[in-house]
């Protein structure tokens, strides 16, 4: 089933890339979340994980993951770890070490299982405040952030190197956002781009919204 949904991304021109089409082949959903819903991980839609938050619908993992144009050795910083999911794609396509932060202490520990238990070993799972980036390894060339922002946190700009992108739902704390794409150029110039509406849950900190 898992196959069926990845074939139907593809021709849907969603999944758009064969490394993209690969690490979803190598990692799939159904690895990330409880038990109780391995049967639905297929399904193009979110699914809860602990602590009340969720595990992204297939689509817009794969929308997000093909804006970020992705390469091996990239640097890569991801802001909302979840379940883990995303971070194990992004490291397949890097093949490289990714930093993925998460605020919820419990999600945090079944990050970690989930990509121990899927042998995903360049993974690096920091408990804390992602709008405050990740300083000790920045810059990085891509950060993708999985959590809705009231604006783009400052930090993760300026944790951006040059000729840098940003991923990042902008937009309202009750599900409605927009996607956006943040270029930094090689003169520090900023540029973005929106790509379209999209539902996150909120990015929670200092540089987002309040508790
Ligand atoms: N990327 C995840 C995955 O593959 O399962 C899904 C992420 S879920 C939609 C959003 C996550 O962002 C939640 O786990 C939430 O706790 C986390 N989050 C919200 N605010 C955060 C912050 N300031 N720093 C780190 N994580 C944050």
């Amino acid at each position: 089933m898992w196959k069926r949904r990845v074939a139907s991304l593809v021709r849907e021109g969603i999944i758009k890339s064969e490394a993209v089409r690969m690490a979803f082949l190598k990692y799939p959903r159904y690895l990330f979340v409880e038990e109780r819903y391995r049967g639905y991980a297929h399904v193009d839609e979110p699914l809860p994980i602990p602590a009340g938050q969720t595990v992204s619908a297939p689509h817009m993992v794969a929308i997000m993951l093909e804006l970020a144009e992705l390469r091996p050795g990239m640097k890569v910083l991801e802001v909302g770890t979840g379940s883990g999911w995303n971070a194990a794609l992004i490291a397949e396509l890097v093949r490289t070490d990714v930093y993925t932060v998460e605020r919820i202490p419990e999600l945090v520990e079944f990050a970690r299982r989930n990509l121990e238990r899927a042998g995903v070993k360049n993974v690096h799972v920091i408990p804390g405040d992602g709008t405050l980036g990740f300083p000790p390894k920045a810059p990085y060339e891509v950060i993708i952030v999985t959590a809705g922002a009231p604006k783009v946190p400052k930090p993760l700009i300026e944790q951006l190197k040059p000729g840098g992108r940003l991923v990042i739902p902008v937009g309202s704390y009750h599900m409605w956002q927009d996607l956006y794409v943040v270029m930094k150029d090689e003169n520090g110039r900023i540029k973005k781009k929106r790509w379209g509406g999209v539902a996150f849950v909120p990015l929670i900190g200092e540089h987002g919204w309040e508790r």
